[in-house]
């Protein structure tokens, strides 16, 4: 039989590649939307907070097992930033939610650094499963994927940064890949390798 997980998190696009990411269990991923559950706070300075506080909820609002997703991007020029706040980038400088404007801001934001060492950043996952709202010991796995931010967005893959995040070794930007490649290279895929792992020896998983 095959268990059932509900994820902190109604980002569809998170939905897909996670549940490709966590197929070797054979987990079900449902989303708390699914459900019925709002999204939770994430008053937090770091992911692995906020992923934890997201699994807790949707773990407490359900009472089933959770799994939360915490990620973003953290640019070096700019002292990490986006970083936690990567989803409402745009929106906190008083533009519109969304990937686009986010794009936006940050192209703005790396308007005068030009030599592209100058503009290394990280795109970084934490993976937070717990088997109630009160489990005592949560499994937590972190992923970073280093590239550095294009002038111009390439590809159409993807969400998020990934247009704009050119990932050295493979010679092309995340939004350039495939699904299937993106998840085999991404800050997701190393987070959920871990997580799996985890799940295994802890949770006797599959
Ligand atoms: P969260 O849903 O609060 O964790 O916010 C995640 C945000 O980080 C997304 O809205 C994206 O802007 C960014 N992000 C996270 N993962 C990725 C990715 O795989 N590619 C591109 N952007 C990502």
């Amino acid at each position: 039989m095959s268990m059932k997980l509900v994820l902190a998190s109604n980002n569809a696009k998170k939905l897909v590649e996670l549940q490709a990411l966590f197929a070797p269990l054979g987990i079900e991923l449902v989303t708390q939307g699914s459900l019925g559950i709002a999204e939770a706070e994430e008053p937090f300075e770091t992911f692995a907070e906020n992923a934890l506080a997201k699994a807790r909820h949707a773990a407490r609002a359900s009472g089933l097992p959770a799994l939360a997703d915490d990620s973003g991007l953290s640019v070096d020029a700019l002292g990490g930033a986006p970083g936690v706040r990567s989803a409402r980038y745009a929106l906190d400088a008083g533009g519109e939610k969304g990937d686009a404007a986010n794009n936006e801001r940050l192209l703005r934001e790396l308007a005068g650094v030009d030599d592209a060492q100058d503009r290394g950043a990280r795109f970084v996952c934490a993976l937070v499963a717990v088997r109630s709202a009160a489990d005592p010991e949560p499994l937590v796995a972190m992923g970073r994927w280093s590239g550095r931010i294009l002038t111009t967005p390439r590809g159409t893959g993807g969400f998020g940064y990934d247009p704009l995040m050119f990932i050295p070794p493979l010679c092309r930007a995340v939004a350039e890949l495939g699904p299937v490649e993106k998840n085999i290279h991404s800050h997701r895929a190393l987070a959920a390798g871990e997580l799996v792992r985890q799940m295994r020896e802890v949770w006797k998983l599959g």
